[in-house]
């Protein structure tokens, strides 16, 4: 059965969200709900749909992985394994990675990979002063990142009871960097922005990531008009995937970074480099390139709507989740572990679709919303 749940449950784990996909979203009256502060109301229909995508999502349930090894004459420094959060962790990640990598290095460097990973690793590259070149067998916008819906909230990328203390301690510091990062860029050029997010919470938050759910309050019934008891409402950012990737690139190109397309079948070929230092930014791909068999797809699905620039709110609620963007009103999704096929199926483009809405059906705002 295809799992459709929240960007947050799959990070708590939560079993019983996992069966959403069997219960009834139809709505029921809220307490108290006399005459609850409106949102423009979001337009839900099967022929709203401008695309479908699905992507998979490179995930460890040990966590991402950035550790050094020795491949021949080269030092390779791994950077991959970002579950459903490597746009939120890519900056923080990245620079834990040339942390790890660059002392005693002099020279060009190679980045194998242009998601964000890659690219995030190549302008940090081009900051400290080397010379990044990029290998990848796919550019933007044919990356996995391109397909991520954009929240930067770090979530659904490893299992508790997997990691270590030690590396929740770099994870932590490797979201905190990026969401930085993010805010130095916020603007139309990398398509970021603020945005309110509602929540149909009533989960307890990772202590640690309180900072990043800013401005955070649970709301009376009265306060919204999403059809729920339990509403929290904070601000995240959000990115338009392909509007910041291509951003990306044509910074590493500005800079004077080498960019060509090509792929490497085996770590054998990696002798052909002249580089010497590595970054192996590959994602899903270091599967098969380095042989790591811990890294598995979660292949997520969404559907993709006309946009609405009225929509300037998200949500994340027992149907999925909704992240408004300039180029379509984002529909999530699925988490199907150890899914090849990265191919959206339209059957479960319309359940999703059909999931928005009918728990929207329930909104309790009059038609103009
Ligand atoms: C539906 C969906 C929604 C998501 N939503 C979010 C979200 O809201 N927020 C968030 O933070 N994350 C989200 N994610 C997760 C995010 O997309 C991934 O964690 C992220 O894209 C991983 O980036 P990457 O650079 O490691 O991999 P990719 O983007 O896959 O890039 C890998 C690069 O390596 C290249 N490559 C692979 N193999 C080889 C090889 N053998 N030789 C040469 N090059 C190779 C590829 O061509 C590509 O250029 C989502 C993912 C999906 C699928």
């Amino acid at each position: 059965m295809t799992a459709f749940l929240t960007r947050r449950d799959f990070a708590a784990g939560s079993a019983a969200l996992a069966l959403a996909g069997c219960t009834n979203l139809a709505s029921r009256p809220i307490a108290g709900s006399a005459a609850p502060t409106c949102l423009p109301r979001l337009d839900v229909a099967p022929d709203r749909v401008i695309r479908s995508v699905a992507g998979l999502r490179p995930y460890r349930r040990s966590g991402y992985r950035v550790e050094m090894e020795a491949v021949g004459e080269k030092r390779v420094v791994h950077n991959y394994g970002h579950g459903g959060g490597g746009i939120s962790l890519s900056w923080g990640s990245s620079r834990e990675a040339l942390v790890l990598g660059l002392p005693g290095h002099y020279g060009p460097v190679a980045v194998l990979g242009a998601g964000a990973l890659g690219l995030t690793c190549a302008r940090l590259l081009q900051e400290a002063g080397y010379q990044a070149n990029i290998y990848a067998k796919a550019l933007p916008p044919n990356t996995t990142s391109n397909i991520a819906g954009g929240q930067i909230l770090p979530s659904t990328h490893f299992e508790r009871e997997h990691v270590t203390e030690e590396w929740l301690a770099k994870e932590r510091l490797a979201a905190d960097y990026t969401r930085r990062r993010m805010q130095i860029d916020v603007g139309e050029d990398y398509g970021i922005r603020w945005i309110a997010t509602y929540d149909q919470g009533h989960r307890t938050l990772r202590p640690d990531l309180r900072p990043f759910y800013p401005g955070r309050e649970s709301l009376a019934p009265d306060a919204h008009p999403f059809p729920a008891d339990r509403v929290d409402r904070y601000m995240t950012m959000y990115v338009e995937t392909g509007r910041w990737l291509a951003s990306l690139l044509r910074d590493v190109r500005i800079a004077g970074g080498g960019v060509a397309v090509r792929e490497f079948r085996d770590r054998a070929e990696l002798a052909t480099l002249s580089e010497t230092l590595i970054f192996n930014c590959t994602g899903l791909g270091s599967h098969e390139l380095f042989g790591d068999e811990v890294l598995e797809p979660v292949r997520g699905q969404l559907a993709i709507l006309i946009p609405q620039p009225e929509v300037q709110y998200a949500y994340s609620a027992s149907p999925g989740y909704m992240f408004p963007r300039p180029d379509g009103i984002v529909l999530g999704g699925t988490f199907e572990h150890g899914e090849w096929q990265a191919e959206p199926q339209p059957e479960d483009i319309a359940a999703i679709v059909e999931r928005h809405r009918d728990w929207l059906a329930g909104w309790r705002c009059g038609a103009q919303g």
